[in-house]
């Protein structure tokens, strides 16, 4: 009998990886913020399954709400029926979301959330008699998905643009904001902010939407910046009413120590994206929201649908799971959780800052990162992880962990100590 990994690379294509990719470990159970391997060994999970598993894994109240709606209901198509998990998640989503979100556009993953509000936005000037108003103004070092519409506002470096030109539209890309979170550097803010502004209008007549992750920029780079650049954004999108699109896939539903990023701005985007954490990392949902203004452009004028409908659109299960998760979030515990977890985090990480190999630590809520001066060998560093007991999962130089928010102080020490002694020991 050959393992479950020979098996693997016989068969499956994983992720960023090569037809066949190794090495890989084999999950047979996950529970609370441990993972366990075939080998029986049991990793604390430092990655909350890309960044989804924010209550851990088989949390009680997820699985039953999974089971009761598993017993009723698993699927019916949402043209033309509605059930009471979607009407309820969507009612809770504009609920706790910045006002004046009020519609929601269910579908089944954080890239295909990107592309409806893409394709809301196109819609959202078409129906305004501006057609020539399509293309999107976005940041470098961001990250927004693997399809085609989501592919091309990423990042067009780590983005792998290169490989797709001539199939991509061209959008437009200000510099990454260096002005950090939190610091209240007014000559860098000033100087991020004109390059933006000088693109923005050069281009303002053609410009559908600005779109960006609030205040994180998760897989592009894991970088933090400035709540004034933000709230700058959408003054000069309001000034020439401009759609703003925040994608909060990665930020929503706590990770940055607020419920949503944009709260660290105050500001409340048109259309926002939701996604991976929305059912706890149980099933795979993603939700579009937006405010009265898209959604009375879109209805009102010719044609007056919106054109898409994915086949598992409000699947009930999803939704089930996702009312559950955000049940779990409404008495506000997560909060300090959260706050907690960023404070150790930085105390632990901090000392990193002084190896040679370091070029930058950085915490936002329950996120921790350091940045190396050069790229990891994922080869040496994955194993070296895997030993330490943590399942940590870096990319090009950046280091980084968000745990899920129910894990413990002796935990997260293992992993910032496994981070720490990985680092110094093999980089
Ligand atoms: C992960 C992510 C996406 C894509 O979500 P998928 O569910 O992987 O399609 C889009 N935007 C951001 C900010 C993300 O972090």
């Amino acid at each position: 009998m050959s393992t479950l990994t020979q098996r693997d690379q016989k068969v499956v294509w994983h992720p960023y990886a090569p037809p066949q990719a190794d090495p890989l470990f084999g999950v047979v159970s996950a529970e609370g913020v441990r993972i366990r391997l075939d080998d029986g060994r049991e990793l604390i999970d430092g990655m909350s399954s890309w960044w989804s598993t924010i209550h851990g894994y088989r949390h009680p109240a997820i699985e039953a709400a999974l089971k009761d709606q598993l017993e009723r209901l698993p699927h019916v198509m949402f043209g033309g029926l509605t059930h009471e998990p979607a009407v309820e998640l969507c009612e809770r989503l504009v609920s706790i979301s910045p006002d004046p979100l009020e519609r929601v556009f269910l579908s089944d993953s954080g890239s295909v959330a990107v592309e409806v509000a893409i394709k809301m936005a196109l819609q959202f000037w078409q129906s305004r008699g501006r057609p020539e108003r399509r293309r999107l103004l976005t940041l470098r070092g961001g990250y927004h998905g693997d399809t085609f519409g989501a592919m091309a506002v990423c990042d067009p470096v780590t983005g792998m643009h290169g490989l797709f030109e001539g199939s991509l539209p061209s959008h437009l890309f200000a510099p990454r904001p260096e002005c950090r979170f939190g610091e209240g550097d007014a000559g860098t803010l000033d100087h991020d902010f004109e390059a933006f502004e000088r693109l923005f209008m050069e281009n303002e007549s053609e410009i559908a939407a600005v779109i960006l992750e609030p205040i994180v920029q998760g897989a592009g780079g894991m970088w933090f910046y400035s709540a004034d650049y933000l709230r700058r954004v959408r003054e000069i999108c309001d000034r020439f009413d401009v759609l703003l699109i925040a994608d909060e896939i990665a930020t929503g539903l706590g990770r940055t120590g607020k419920l949503f990023a944009c709260e660290h701005a105050g500001i409340s985007p048109d259309i926002l994206c939701v996604g991976k954490a929305l059912t706890g990392g149980t099933m795979t949902l993603a939700a579009t929201l937006v405010n009265r203004k898209v959604s009375t452009a879109l209805g009102k004028n010719s044609p007056g649908v919106f054109m898409h409908g994915p086949t598992f659109m409000g699947n009930p299960l999803a939704c089930a799971a996702a009312n559950a998760s955000l049940g779990l979030l409404e008495d506000g515990k997560w909060q300090p959780r959260v706050e907690a977890i960023g404070n150790q985090l930085s105390a632990e990480l901090e000392p990193c800052r002084s190896m040679p190999a370091v070029a930058d630590v950085r915490v936002i809520g329950s996120i921790g990162v350091v940045e190396l001066r050069e790229p990891v060998d994922m080869s040496i560093i994955q194993p070296a992880f895997v030993e330490e007991g943590v399942w940590l999962r870096p990319f090009g130089k950046l280091v980084y962990t968000m745990p899920p928010y129910t894990i413990g102080a002796q935990d997260l020490s293992a992993i910032t100590r496994a981070i720490a002694s990985v680092i110094s020991n093999h980089s």
